[in-house]
């Protein structure tokens, strides 16, 4: 009855450790989008460095020639305005609804005192990273700072 010993096996500590591994990669700061970004900049020269804590939301890069801070977005977690990923869950509803209200409110503050600061703010989004849509924009943002 060897197709017996296979529930025990889902059901195990294995599933509970890879849901942990994927759930820190998912919050993690170095999710793999950011580090798509960061390789963009980096291939075209440009300078920045990661997280820091002194700027309020501790920006995930930083370029200070530019006066730039980028945050580089999760869609579910900081609600892409209509994004396909930025779905609710369908269980504990509410729980979820106040948990995004409250990561959009932060987020909201953070670029309201970054930009007090004299710094501008640039957000991008987790989808446009895996299609590639981001890199362009940036690009000519910089080149036009450079001007
Ligand atoms: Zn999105």
């Amino acid at each position: 009855m060897a197709f017996m010993r296979r529930p025990a096996e889902i059901d195990g500590p294995p599933v509970a450790e890879l849901t942990r591994r994927i759930m820190q990669r998912v919050r993690g700061r170095d999710t793999s989008p950011e580090l798509k970004v960061r390789r963009a900049l980096h291939g075209h020269g440009l300078r920045f460095v990661l997280h820091d804590s002194r700027l309020p939301g501790r920006p995930d890069i930083v370029l200070p020639r530019w006066n730039t801070v980028i945050f580089v977005h999760g869609c579910f977690w900081h609600r892409h305005r209509d994004c396909r990923y930025a779905t609710t869950p369908k269980t504990r509803t509410e729980f979820w609804k106040e948990k995004f209200e409250r990561n959009v409110a932060r987020d909201t503050a953070n670029r309201r005192d970054l930009e007090r600061m004299g710094w501008r703010v640039l957000e991008v989004w987790e989808c446009d990273v895996k299609k590639r849509r981001f890199e362009e924009p940036l690009l000519a943002l910089f080149k036009s700072l450079d001007g």
